[in-house]
């Protein structure tokens, strides 16, 4: 998770014609495309479906014995990613679910998938595989960063340094810190396509959760690019955003932004804060500024973490002047004291 929200209305221009298009829940329409990516090189057993920035994209390899699905999108839009796997698979059941890591936008659609398959074999990186097994909504991070996610099962772990089956092909499972201490990113060595996570999108990665909860994590994020660098992928699926191919410019983006970070903490909070605030709108699309506060005086991120790093200024306060600057980034909208979503 975690999009620049910034990119947003880039990567809408980028994309043609959609050729599934479903909005059967009050969730925000999303459309999803993948023609354009075969064009750029993506083998034919691979599907992806490039999602709004709320859901991450989901990637479905479809091969002669069994299929399988990584990431399933977050919770309000679970309906439109059962319909979106149901239709490609056209009667065919999902055979795995590969999670990246675990947070409420790569394994939202979990549950509704297990439900919709009850053959369905689940994959989870090891690391929170034990708050999977007890459900700790706390620490999956669903309670700190004030979102949602149903409980889901799972049948067994991704050891990085191993490999997995998925369709076809066999997919070596790489460690990937930094965004996320757990997460893992899946490369397929004979077409050279890397899932990425969000370790890397085109133009950054996502928000440092560690850094958040105090331990530093920058290091990590650099060591996961240079792993990236190293496997010289020909094309990557990135968590969110359209599949890519040019890796050189991506990591040179990424290793700046993350040199910004370095040299600057502070910067790397603010646009943390920003990130969990716009996510909150793409998921209500609007609300009063007082629903805003109010959520974000009941999320730990927001109430200890952030609050420390605002020190001097009301929650309030804060919260009012992150929302200024995400309408002034095209972000977000104001009419009178509503918020919404742009
Ligand atoms: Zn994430």
């Amino acid at each position: 998770m975690w999009a620049w929200f910034s990119n947003l209305p880039a990567f809408r221009l980028r994309q043609r014609k959609p050729v599934v298009k479903i909005g059967m829940s009050t969730a925000p329409i999303e459309t999803t495309s993948t023609s354009q990516f075969r064009e750029a090189g993506l083998p034919h057993s691979i599907q992806v479906f490039q999602r709004g920035w709320l859901s991450s994209n989901n990637v479905l390899i479809q091969g002669a014995e069994h299929r399988a699905l990584i990431d399933s999108g977050y919770c309000t839009h679970a309906a439109q990613t059962l319909a979106l796997v149901s239709h490609a698979l056209q009667g065919r059941p999902l055979d795995m679910l590969v999670n990246t890591h675990l947070h409420s936008d790569h394994c939202g659609g979990n549950a509704e998938l297990q439900a919709a398959y009850p053959s369905l074999k689940t994959f989870i990186p090891p690391g929170h595989a034990r708050f999977v097994q007890d459900w700790d909504p706390y620490a999956l991070t669903y309670v700190p960063s004030g979102q949602s996610c149903p409980q889901f099962r799972f049948d067994a772990t991704l050891q990085p340094g191993t490999e997995i089956q998925l369709g076809d092909a066999r997919w070596q499972i790489h460690a990937a810190p930094g965004h996320d201490t757990h997460s893992v990113i899946l490369f397929e060595p004979v077409d050279r396509v890397l899932v990425s996570a969000d370790a890397l999108w085109e133009r950054g990665f996502g928000v440092v959760f560690p850094e958040l909860d105090g331990e530093g994590a920058f290091d990590e994020v650099a060591s996961t690019l240079d792993i990236i660098e190293s496997l010289q992928p020909a094309m990557v699926i990135p968590g969110h955003g359209a599949p890519f191919r040019d890796v050189d410019t991506a990591l040179t983006v990424a290793r700046q932004r993350l040199d910004g970070f370095v040299r600057n903490p502070a910067k790397h909070m603010q646009y943390a804060a920003k990130v969990l605030l716009k996510f909150k709108l793409l998921e209500v699309q609007q609300l009063e500024m007082q629903a805003l506060i109010g959520w974000a005086e009941s999320t730990p991120y927001f109430a200890s973490t952030f609050a420390r790093h605002f020190a001097g200024v009301e929650l309030s306060q804060a919260v009012e002047n992150l929302v200024k600057e995400l309408v002034r980034s095209g972000a977000a909208t104001m009419q009178g004291t509503q918020i919404h979503n742009v």
